[in-house]
């Protein structure tokens, strides 16, 4: 599956630093450096996964190197992309463009191969590239190591630096670095970008299915490819080349995230009617009613953050539109009444689970949060006016002395069991690495904060990295993922088909179900999921 998913993002990858998308400042800084011959040593390129600092990497080694159509060229801007050099770094098999991971070869050993490489001159290239991908996650002495060189780089050396974590990275090599920083991609620009590459592949895309796409990468070019990959891949069947926003809806597992700020807004507001209109038209759609109430409890606990954390605004790693949207809605309201709201849904989540109708259990609850929402805060009652008609919305602090309401901490606690683990990892949107924790992933060993598996060959080899970074992004504490050969359980998926397997001997093991087949022999159990 993996393959498959990588599939738009090898087909379309840019050859030309104008080809870049949403990246047009680093394009232009660049091109102007290349043209004037002013480059430096060692490039630093930093910025979230997939908004194409390695593709960049690539340009600029094939920059560094092409030597034209008629093999006469020099440094260029925009590398022909047909010369031996060209072809041979497309095809990564240049000798002097050397590419490292430095997630897997962290070591100072794999260092000093660098550097013993780089004393010699390039082979057939202009200049020896070392490219050298997540090297944030390199080890102190490598870092040491490397120092050396990048205080008297020869002068046919350039090392690329890629890196997500640009804090992890000494001042020492920063300093020798220039630094580059590429943008997270924005929402529209995304948009536009994947509805070309559609068409290129000859399918058309529902507007609001490219924006939950967009909204789904996050930023990331890389993550919205792969997303396009598989939303095409549910959609052709060979008879529509259209894909509908329903199908990537599902596929992401969003109750569409517009509607759930309106509802939310809605239940501040007291407003009722809005509220109920708002429900019903996500439960038509298709919600569930407890995956209603999670959105809802998970939009609470955002706005209590942003509340509590308002630097919160302004942290790139969370979706723009959330922020955004949050801001306005947390605005006017204070801490106690989301406490309160918090508490009355949690309460409410069992009610909607054991309810016998559980729309109308939600449509409950959410109207008692309605009342709750205009009615006065308990201190506000209590404060010593004496007045009652103080607005619910008023941003007024609680008085100390009255309010007896605790402040959240913001602290998380970590998911006790896997499984509450790869749940929290789906309310993170993370569908493709939701997939992978459910498809490929044999578990050995868990406790919280530290994961020991196996993987299936199907597992991207990046699956490891991205789930720390989920993790430690949710969590806000750094996880340790071990990855080992023992044997280890069996994927949830598989767990889940033996259960079903179970359920289904013990209801074709069930008397009545055994006396109907035998009053009517020949009858078939079908299992309707
Ligand atoms: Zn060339």
């Amino acid at each position: 599956m993996s393959t498959v998913y990588r599939v738009l993002a090898r087909k379309y990858r840019p050859i030309t630093l104008s080809e870049l998308v949403g990246q047009e400042v680093l394009a232009q800084a660049l091109t102007q450096g290349i043209e004037a011959n002013r480059l430096p040593h060692a490039f630093l390129l930093h910025g979230i996964r997939g908004v194409g600092k390695t593709t960049t990497a690539r340009i600029l080694a094939r920059s560094l190197n092409c030597i034209g159509v008629d093999g006469k060229g020099g440094i260029t801007p925009n590398p022909c992309g047909v010369c031996s050099s060209c072809v041979s770094i497309n095809e990564d098999r240049h000798l002097d463009v050397i590419e490292m991971d430095a997630a897997s070869r962290t070591g100072v050993d794999d260092i000093r191969e660098v550097i013993e490489s780089a004393r010699y001159k390039a082979v057939v290239g202009r200049f020896k590239v070392f490219i050298i991908d997540e090297v944030h996650m390199l080890s102190k002495s490598a870092f040491n190591a490397l120092l050396k060189t990048l205080e008297e780089p020869p002068p046919h050396v350039k090392f690329i630096f890629a890196t997500t974590e640009i804090h992890k990275i000494p001042e020492t090599i920063l300093s020798r670095c220039m630094r580059f920083d590429l943008k997270r991609i924005e929402p529209e620009h995304l948009v536009k970008h994947l509805k070309l590459i559609a068409e290129k592949e000859g399918f058309q895309v529902e507007q609001e299915a490219l924006v939950n796409l967009a909204r789904a990468a996050d930023g990331s070019l890389r993550d919205g490819l792969s997303l396009l990959d598989q939303a095409i891949a549910l959609t052709s069947d060979g008879k529509e080349a259209l894909v509908k926003a329903t199908v990537v809806q599902a596929m992401l597992g969003l109750v569409d995230r517009e509607r759930l700020f309106t509802l939310v807004r809605a239940l501040f507001e007291g407003n009722i009617e809005k509220t109920i209109t708002v429900t019903q038209s996500l439960l038509k759609d298709g919600g569930d009613a407890t995956m209603v109430l999670q959105d809802i409890l998970d939009l609470v606990y955002w706005l209590t953050c942003l509340k509590t954390v308002p630097q919160l605004q302004n942290e790139a790693s969370w979706p723009l539109a959330d922020r955004q949207q949050g801001m306005e809605i947390a605005g006017p309201l204070n801490v106690p009444l989301l406490m309160r709201a918090w508490q009355l849904l949690l309460k409410g989540y069992e009610e909607v689970c054991q309810a016998p109708s559980s729309s109308q259990a939600l449509e409950m609850v959410l109207i008692r949060l309605c009342y709750m929402a205009d009615a006065p805060l308990l201190h506000q009652l209590l404060d010593g006016s004496n007045k009652i008609s103080i607005p619910a919305h008023s941003s007024q602090q609680p008085i100390a002395s009255v309010s007896t309401i605790s402040v959240p901490s913001i602290s998380i606690t970590l998911p006790a069991t896997f499984e509450e683990m790869v749940k929290l990892v789906e309310t993170a949107k993370e569908p493709i690495l939701f997939s992978h924790l459910l498809h490929d992933v044999y578990l050995i060993s868990y406790k919280p904060g530290e994961i020991t598996l196996r993987l299936s060959a199907k597992a991207p080899s990046n699956f490891v990295q991205n789930l720390k970074q989920t993790l430690s992004k949710l969590t806000r504490q750094d996880w340790l993922i071990q990855v080992s050969q023992e044997q280890g359980q069996n994927t949830l998926t598989e767990q889940k088909q033996e259960e079903q397997k179970q359920t289904e001997q013990q209801v074709l093991d069930h008397p009545v179900v055994a006396a109907i087949k035998d009053t009517f022999p020949g009858t078939k159990v079908t299992f309707i999921d």
